[in-house]
């Protein structure tokens, strides 16, 4: 076996030939930019391929994040989960907007529904919840809070590309779900976000947000940005779509590779698949107890450093321990003892389409030794 590094993911490309032809298109036409060809057609396939009534295309997931706490003119407080990527809490800050941290669950580590009501003052306007690892949040119980309290909710889906449950996208929950294509996540665009909606009008008025705020040559309906996706990005996004489901089966038998090797070591939990639900298989995150395992998450993850294996702490440190965050109030470790607990054992493993099984064999044999 070689010593060539293996890293936590690796982007799957679309064929060069066939994204030459595309490109050959596009320097033909000159239409590089500003909702060309490939742009409306790539939303439209995307509203097919997920299920979806409206989508508009982004540069990246934290453009779309920020630009849809603007479109619904959100203020003030908004309750999230602490376990996430840093940007789900920087699109916060960066609408000025005071952010609640709220624990997670112990059974899919997404934010508990039970511990919303209590985080709600006077200055809550919406909730930001992550569908984290692409696992559904309780949706039922965070739509009847938001109801009864007059809340928005925007979900942070970037990890929940595909995700149906009871063959139904997840991306129609709430108000507003955004996604990332970024080249680490399952379906990448290079970089590339998107915010998914069920109002047509509400999808205007964010196509005119991304552009700056623009209606037409003299009206600009607010405080845009530019945000918007282009042709090169659209074209590449349209090959990938002939692609993901074939993507998404070759890591669903990896994750299932990494269990069944792991199925009797004690001390090492993962998540399951859940009833009802079509998975993406985006990460796959191991729960190291050093107590019963014998090692710490960190001595694990140095072991296969050794090993020129770099899996990631996906997410560690919490949101809310970072300097930025943790003067806050409900920062405290003490308002989040689940979370507190998971990112200290958390462990993501490679996983990606072209991830060879005697690669997968090697990683469980070096952790298991
Ligand atoms: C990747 C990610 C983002 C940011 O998306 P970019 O496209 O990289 O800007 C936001 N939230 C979560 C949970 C993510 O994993």
């Amino acid at each position: 076996m070689t010593n060539k590094p293996i890293y936590v993911t690796q982007p799957s490309l679309p064929i060069l030939q066939e994204y030459n032809e595309l490109l050959k298109q596009i320097w033909e036409s000159k239409h590089i930019a500003n909702n060309g060809p490939f742009h409306r057609q790539f939303e439209k396939e995307l509203c097919n391929y997920l299920k979806i009534p409206y989508i508009s295309l982004f540069s990246n997931g934290t453009l779309a994040l920020i630009t849809a706490l603007q479109a619904l003119r959100i203020t003030g407080e908004v309750i999230t989960t602490p376990y996430s990527f840093v940007a789900t809490t920087h699109a916060l800050h960066w609408n000025g907007i005071k952010p609640v941290f709220c624990d997670i669950n112990e059974h899919d580590y997404n934010i508990n529904a039970d511990k919303i009501e209590a985080l709600i003052t006077p200055k809550t306007t919406a909730i930001m919840p992550v569908h984290v690892y692409g696992n559904p949040c309780d949706n039922n119980k965070i739509q009847k809070i938001a109801d009864i309290y007059g809340l928005k909710i925007i979900y942070d889906a970037a990890h929940a590309f595909g995700v149906e449950k009871n063959g139904e996208s997840i991306l129609n929950w709430g108000d507003l779900s955004i996604l990332s294509f970024h080249a680490t996540k399952t379906f990448n665009t290079v970089e590339g976000g998107a915010i998914v909606t069920k109002d047509e009008i509400l999808k205007t008025r964010i196509d005119y947000l991304k552009n700056f705020g623009f209606a037409d040559e003299t009206t600009v309906i607010g405080y845009g940005i530019n945000a918007k996706m282009n042709e090169l990005i659209a074209a590449y996004g349209l090959l990938q779509l002939k692609t993901i489901d074939e993507n998404i089966r070759k890591r669903q038998d990896k994750v299932n590779l990494y269990r069944n090797l792991f199925q009797n070591t004690k001390g090492i939990t993962f998540l399951p698949d859940f009833e009802n639900i079509k998975h993406n298989y985006t990460y796959f995150p191991i729960f190291i107890d050093k107590n019963k395992f014998g090692k710490t998450r960190d001595e694990v993850y140095n072991l296969l450093k050794e090993h020129n294996i770099y899996a990631r702490r996906y997410f560690y440190p919490l949101i809310s321990q970072f300097n930025a965050y943790k003067e806050l109030p409900t920062a405290a470790k003490e308002n989040l003892p689940v979370a507190t607990q998971i990112t200290e054992q958390v462990l993501s493993l490679p996983l990606f389409a072209e991830l060879e099984n005697e690669n997968i064999q090697r990683i469980v044999k070096i952790i298991n030794e």
